[in-house]
């Protein structure tokens, strides 16, 4: 698929679908292989320009710098927290939309090399409304293309952040928990997923790849059919439908137990543990009654309990559950049965929850923002 949101402007690389991209080499008099061979180049880890993929004649160089762009994102602004093992950036595209991308490093226990988790956006904005959201509070923009997607990925994937992975595409888990609700642009979504499966770009394997959604039912159901590998989150955040309907209101067109059957049907379908996320409000969704009735809703098939302690947004009327009423959450779940691990607060100090450095730098420019906290100490890069 190729979906070009900005009309008139060079498309990016990664937007290319091999057919085009071969068809634009076929024209110009290149052999065949050249296609595939772009492609493996534009997502290896040492290239960052089209001038850095030496195996090509340099006229051919020159040629797909002036008719593509090397990547959707047009600037980037990364700042670095937890000893250097959370990086959180804030990309700008080309029609000047901000969206949020995160890199976690976990020391994988018995395993040769450290895990790489990187949380990206699939919208400009979101249009779910979850009360306890920044992004949810700015608002929906637009939908991200899958070029979009995948260039958040690609920067973690090439230097200078490439040094902070430290881990090769096939370590990295990829969950779609940034800005946006995935199975709101599920077809740009599924195509992303794909591109970053694909052997000949990142070959990213499909069981390290997870879409949470916070409750859109035909989506999981076409996940069921067209993404089976993949791992499906769900944002549950509440237990009965009356909390829910304020917390994510999607609840109100799909209430907990149509999101329950679909992901009892994922389930059921691909043999797949399904996680229910669910975020820990202080005295809100954290009570007794509410970890009774998640253990109802979780019991009886293949899930895992998330707990994320919330990260209040600026001026929220909530905090977080503290650690001793999350003790007591979990041990009401386990007593149920359930699988249940409590999330850590990675990157608190540089607003990583979802679209709090995005609203924390609206209405500077990013190379404003950059300047800035360069003064402190913190880094920045601007790939495209
Ligand atoms: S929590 Fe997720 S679904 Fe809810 S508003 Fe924020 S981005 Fe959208």
């Amino acid at each position: 698929m190729t979906d070009l949101p900005l009309a008139g402007s060079r498309p990016a690389i990664s937007e290319i679908d091999l057919p085009t991209l071969a068809a634009w080499l076929d024209a110009r008099g290149e052999p065949a292989y050249r296609a595939d061979q772009v492609v493996a180049g534009a997502h290896r880890p040492d290239v960052t320009a089209f001038a850095d993929l030496t195996d090509l004649p340099a006229p051919l160089r020159t040629a797909l710098a002036e008719a593509f762009r090397f990547s959707t994102i047009a600037d980037s602004h990364v700042i670095r927290a937890d000893g250097g093992q959370t990086a959180k950036a804030v990309h700008e595209l080309h029609d000047g939309q901000r969206i949020e991308s995160v890199l976690m490093r976990y020391a994988t226990r018995g395993a040769s090399a450290e895990r790489t988790t990187i949380c990206i956006s699939s919208q400009a904005g979101c249009a779910v409304n979850c009360p306890f959201c920044a992004t949810g509070q700015a608002g929906f923009e637009r939908q991200l293309t899958p070029g979009e997607i995948v260039d958040q990925v690609l920067l973690w994937h090439r230097p200078p952040w490439q040094a902070l992975g430290d881990a090769k595409a096939g370590h990295y888990n990829i969950v779609f928990m940034g800005m946006g609700e995935p199975l709101n642009n599920a077809d740009r979504v599924f195509e992303s997923v794909r591109l970053l499966n694909d052997p000949a770009r990142l070959g990213i394997g499909a069981r390290h790849i997870t879409v949470s959604t916070s409750g859109v039912v035909p989506g999981i159901d076409r996940m069921v059919d067209e993404l089976p590998q993949v791992n499906l989150a769900i944002s549950l955040h509440a237990a009965t439908d009356a909390l829910r309907d304020e917390l994510v209101p999607i609840n109100r067109k799909w209430p907990i137990h149509e999101v329950i059957a679909a992901g009892r049907r994922f389930s059921g379908r691909t043999r797949r543990r399904v996680s229910l996320e669910y975020v820990m409000i202080d005295g809100l969704n954290d009570t007794d009654e509410q970890a009774r009735g998640l253990v109802e809703l979780a019991r009886g098939w293949r899930t895992h309990v998330n707990l994320i302690p919330l990260n209040p947004t600026p001026g929220s009327r909530w905090s977080g559950t503290p650690a001793a009423g999350i003790a007591l959450f979990v041990a009401i779940l386990r007593a149920g049965g359930i699988t249940v691990t409590v999330r850590d607060t990675r990157g608190r100090e540089i607003e990583a929850a979802c679209g709090q450095l995005h609203a924390q730098l609206s209405g500077r420019s990013l190379r404003e923002a950059r300047e800035t906290r360069e003064t402190r100490g913190a880094a920045s890069v601007v790939p495209a």
